[in-house]
């Protein structure tokens, strides 16, 4: 009893997941499956799984892995049908994962699996999710850097969850999070938005984010592109509402145009004069209308893909899995997915 009072109630983890996507890492998959499992190794009182995502990845990536799965009955394997993104990867990691907690993270050692030790200090004492925050970033190019802040910086103003600045993936979740997240069924999925969603106890830990140890981005600009416009609007209405108010704009530089013209027509009996006046207020409003059917369209485009309830994902193989798996909860889980 001489315990300090929270040691008490300190939440024990008796198996970790750690979820890590993988597509073309075969440059990474060694180093990345040597140092995690020494750093999940030094965790006392703590089993863990690694579930390795294979994202249709057409180089050895697959081969290592199942290389790794043999050797160490503590990873398992989830190999996708083809190549699906890192948020649905992520997506049908979590959905496999059968720990108390689940830390997600890149394959590319850009997220030390070192931290992983002290996010889950930070759950053991009540923390629900423990979130990187990259204190440094090493190896990215200023205009990465530059935009990727930009970004952050726009999505916290334009929607009503606050995604912290400066998180990528790397986190640690409790199992309340991953199957509140599991039970969400939207297509479109932008993890950290969506795990900012739930809410629950939410805590950073600072770590040094490092360059990619080896191969490449798999994040070309269009794709940032792509991952940014998904995250404004599967949160946000603000573009939609941007697009009334230029519309609202619009419509009152044409009406005050219109009393101009009157007022000058009645008051001096002189027409307004040109072709220059028309051909401008035409421009104007055929962008304006342009921009919002487009800004419709995206939305209508996120509608029509719910609507058609496609599975999120393809399963080619799984690997290293319980035999049974009826006997598991991750069965319940696995209904989720689909
Ligand atoms: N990834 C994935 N599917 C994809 C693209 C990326 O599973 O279609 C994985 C990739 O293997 C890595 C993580 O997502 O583990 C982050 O990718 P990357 O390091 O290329 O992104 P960056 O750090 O450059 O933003
Ligand atoms: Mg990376």
């Amino acid at each position: 009893m001489t315990s300090e009072p929270h040691q008490a109630d300190a939440r024990h983890c008796a198996l970790l997941s750690v979820v890590v996507p993988c597509f073309d890492e075969e440059a990474v998959i060694p180093e990345l499956h040597r140092r995690l499992v020494a750093a999940l190794e030094r965790i006392p009182e703590t089993g863990f799984e690694v579930i390795y995502v294979d994202d249709g990845s057409r180089d050895a990536t697959l081969d290592l892995l199942r290389g790794l799965q043999a050797a160490d009955a503590r990873v398992r394997i989830v190999a996708l049908s083809r190549n699906f993104g890192q948020e649905i990867a992520l997506t049908a990691g979590m959905a496999e994962a059968a720990g108390d907690a689940v830390a997600i993270m890149d394959a590319d050692l850009q997220d030390p699996p070192e931290v992983i030790a002290e996010m889950l200090e930070r759950w053991r004492r009540g923390a629900d999710v423990a979130y990187g925050v990259r204190s440094e970033r090493e190896g990215e190019s200023a205009f990465k850097r530059w935009t990727a802040k930009a970004f952050y910086r726009l999505m916290a103003r334009l929607t009503d969850v606050s995604i912290p600045l400066d998180t990528g993936q790397f986190r640690l979740m409790d199992r309340v999070v991953v199957d509140a997240f599991l039970a969400m069924p939207e297509r479109d999925r932008f993890v950290r938005g969506m795990v900012a969603w739930t809410g629950f106890r939410q805590e950073s830990v600072r770590f040094h984010r490092a360059a990619r140890t080896a191969g490449q981005t798999k994040y070309p600009l269009r794709k940032l592109v792509g991952l940014a416009v998904s995250g404004i609007l599967s949160f946000s209405l603000a573009p939609v509402r941007a697009a009334s108010l230029l519309g609202a704009c619009a419509a009152g530089l044409g009406l005050a145009g219109i009393v101009y013209a009157l007022a000058v027509r009645v008051f001096t009996g002189a027409g307004i004069g040109g072709w220059a006046a028309t051909f401008i207020a035409v421009l104007f409003l055929g962008g304006a209308q342009l921009m919002l059917i487009g800004i419709l369209g995206e939305y209508l485009g996120r509608v029509y893909r719910e609507a058609q309830q496609r599975p999120l994902y393809l399963v080619r193989e799984r690997l290293g899995f319980p035999a049974d798996p009826q006997a598991d909860s991750r069965n319940v889980r696995r209904e989720l997915r689909t």
